[in-house]
């Protein structure tokens, strides 16, 4: 990987326009949620620290490439110079970014109205990437969950001007390359959360780079239908029956170790503290037709933490059951418990990713523990899926 950081950038009296995600959830026009403001802080403080002026490029929403008013920057406004500690003038219009008011001359920190007000952005236009580089000296990238798309304020921006990382974007990298490019071995993955439809392409390039790989969730379901498990109501998918049977043959042949759970948290309903039994899951496994598996088991879980204790680094992706409902997280909470004891005890790299996965995490109280835990959404399962993030290879990584 060859992207430039902070580090390597000369930034005193340079205006630097920083991509940034501050996609932040708001309710009654006030912030809910400013997670993402508070992670781009240091980004913001070392270009100010060396001299630069911030001028950030951030979408809002989906305004389609037309000006939308409630999906103006304006009410992120507040929120990012309480972050930051600096006021922050926001530029109504690319015109009024390139004419340069006063106020935006004598701002410290400038904020470029919703990106996304423009067709150029989405469309990586040319020129409208043209049209911002005049408004900067040097590019920084520190939206790593908008990566995966190639949009001007992305891609096409970083051809334009001396480019570098952001702290965010680096951390990002670094996590990922650890996790996956030259991870330690032995290295495994939980795969969970609720389909194989949804990642197969997740499945096939693990299995291919991984000592161990677990599957869990309803995915698992599909799995062991596969075999010849009759799972009752279970989440299940029929139709990949065949691509679960591939998959195990993937692993197989690059000699990646597959485990499934053996047991499962099996119930009628889906309801909170809903009646429910452990039951043995294999291919000879037939439940009744209103019976479901919504959790791994205990045994299950004992596995998972006799394998994590044999890993060096391991990568987590989707939930073991349907986490939401009680006490179908137990098998969650208690695997990521025991990666995050093997973190804190220094014997394991642990890094994971997606929504769900992050909320379950969060739920286990072990948001802390783990090596690093990527909010990056798309950005993250497209990584892992092997794929080239275009915001990544822009900034010539
Ligand atoms: P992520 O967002 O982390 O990538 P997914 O979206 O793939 O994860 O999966 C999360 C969802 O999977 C959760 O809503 C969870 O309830 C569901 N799920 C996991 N196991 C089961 C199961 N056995 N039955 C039904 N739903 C399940
Ligand atoms: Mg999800």
């Amino acid at each position: 990987m060859s992207w430039k950081t902070l580090d390597d950038m000369d930034l005193r009296g340079k205006r630097v326009l920083v991509r940034v995600d501050i996609n932040v959830p708001v309710e009654n026009g006030r912030v809910t949620d400013d997670t993402r403001i508070q992670r781009i802080v240091p980004t913001l403080h070392d270009i100010l620290d060396k001299g630069g002026k911030p001028i950030l490029l951030a979408h809002f929403g989906r305004p389609k490439g037309k000006r939308v008013q409630d999906l103006s920057l304006l009410v992120v406004k507040p929120a990012l110079e309480a972050a930051l500690g600096r006021k922050v003038v926001l530029a109504e219009t690319l015109e009024a970014a390139e004419n340069g008011t006063d106020e935006i001359a004598a701002a410290d920190v400038v904020l470029l109205e919703n990106i996304r007000f423009y067709p150029g952005e989405t469309a990586n236009d040319p020129e409208f990437a043209r049209r911002l580089s005049a408004l900067g000296d040097v590019y920084c990238n520190d939206a790593f969950s908008a990566a995966h798309r190639a949009h001007a304020s992305t891609e096409a921006l970083a051809r334009l001007l001396p480019c570098c990382a952001g702290r965010l974007m680096e951390a990002e990298l670094s996590a990922l390359e650890a996790a996956l490019a030259k991870p330690e071995r032995p290295v495994g993955a939980v795969v969970g959360g609720a389909k194989v439809s949804t990642k197969i392409e997740l499945l096939e390039n693990l299995v291919n780079r991984l000592d161990l790989l677990v599957i869990g969730g309803g995915m698992a379901n599909t799995f062991l239908g596969a075999m010849g498990a009759q799972l009752g109501k279970s989440l299940s998918e029929p139709d990949f029956f065949e691509t679960a049977k591939d998959i195990m043959k993937q692993a197989d042949q690059a000699g990646c170790r597959v485990l499934l759970p053996v047991d499962g948290l099996v119930a009628r309903e889906f309801a909170a503290g809903a009646e429910h039994e452990i039951v043995e899951l294999g291919a000879k496994t037939v439940l009744d037709d209103d019976q479901m598996v919504l959790d791994a088991g205990p045994l299950t879980v004992t596995l998972l933490e006799d394998a994590f204790a044999g890993l060096k680094t391991l990568i987590w992706n989707g939930p073991l059951g349907a986490f939401e409902i009680a006490p179908f997280d137990t098998a969650t909470v208690a695997a990521a418990q025991a990666a995050a004891r093997l973190t804190r005890e220094a014997t394991l790299i642990s890094v994971a990713g997606g929504g769900d996965t992050v909320s379950a995490l969060n739920k286990a109280g072990v948001a802390d523990d783990f090596t690093y835990i990527s909010t990056a959404g798309g950005a993250f399962l497209e990584w892992m899926e092997g794929k080239t993030l275009p915001g990544v290879a822009a900034l010539g990584g």
